[in-house]
């Protein structure tokens, strides 16, 4: 064919989106995983149960990389194949396997650690006990170096007032920036409000000097949320 032969990636491209559905599936399992340790720590604090969704967890992050380098594998060969044109294609499946090899041979222990999902998982847990007064020793030590911070954390958690609507939150968002709490669709609102404008957000909190908030910098605060809801459940028996 004149001009360099024309590949239809078109192939790649839809099982590409379906690697992503299955990205969901597991960031979806991740947190189905992150809210069955914390029912476990609130029912009976089960150690050993616990400490088998971090493993399940840890098998999930796992996942999560190996998937991501696959993707990259693909997309690696589809560019390459794009940007050099070659006059005999060569088998795909070979370049995207030594590609997706190449990626592998750097995993470190120390990638699932660092996996957005599990590092928000073990921090809920720490703040789960914590709540509930079950820290483990290691926790206690930290606490102990940490003492200001942890005042400032338990102070906020006992707080279910959001500071932009004034009332009981019911989907509690954390800034990990700064540790506050808000509603999440008012912060969102603000936010976008200020995007608008070209401007940043600062914190809505008084006396916070938080001048950035970003949407990454917020996170779904499920051990609040548990907080609040029991507590409620817990006025509505009292009536
Ligand atoms: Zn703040």
């Amino acid at each position: 064919m004149p001009g360099g032969s024309v590949i239809s990636f078109s192939c790649v491209d839809s099982s590409l989106s379906s690697l992503k559905n299955c990205q969901s599936y597991i960031n979806t399992g991740m947190d189905i995983a992150t809210n069955v340790a914390l029912d476990l720590v609130e029912s009976c604090n089960d150690e050993e149960e616990v400490n088998s969704m971090e493993r399940v967890m840890l098998e999930y992050a796992a996942m999560d990389r190996e998937l991501k380098h696959y993707m990259q594998a693909v997309q690696d060969t589809v560019h390459q194949i794009k940007r050099d044109k070659p006059e005999d294609i060569p088998d795909l499946k070979d370049v995207v396997k030594q590609k997706f090899t190449a990626l592998e041979s750097k995993n470190k222990d120390s990638d699932l650690q660092k996996n957005e999902k599990y590092m928000h998982f073990m921090e809920q847990l720490k703040r789960m006990r914590k709540q509930f007064g079950l820290q483990s020793d290691a926790d206690a030590n930290e606490a102990i170096e940490q003492i200001d911070e942890d005042i400032a954390v338990t102070q906020s958690q006992m707080n279910f007032i959001c500071p932009i609507t004034q009332m009981e939150m019911e989907n509690p968002v954390r800034n990990k920036v700064c540790g506050h709490t808000y509603e999440k669709a008012a912060i969102l609102k603000i936010i976008q409000h200020r995007e608008h404008q070209k401007k940043k957000a600062s914190c809505p909190k008084i006396g916070c000097t938080n001048l950035d908030v970003k949407k990454t910098d917020l996170v779904q605060d499920e051990v609040l949320k548990r907080a609040i809801d029991s507590q409620n459940k817990q006025s509505r028996t009292m009536l």
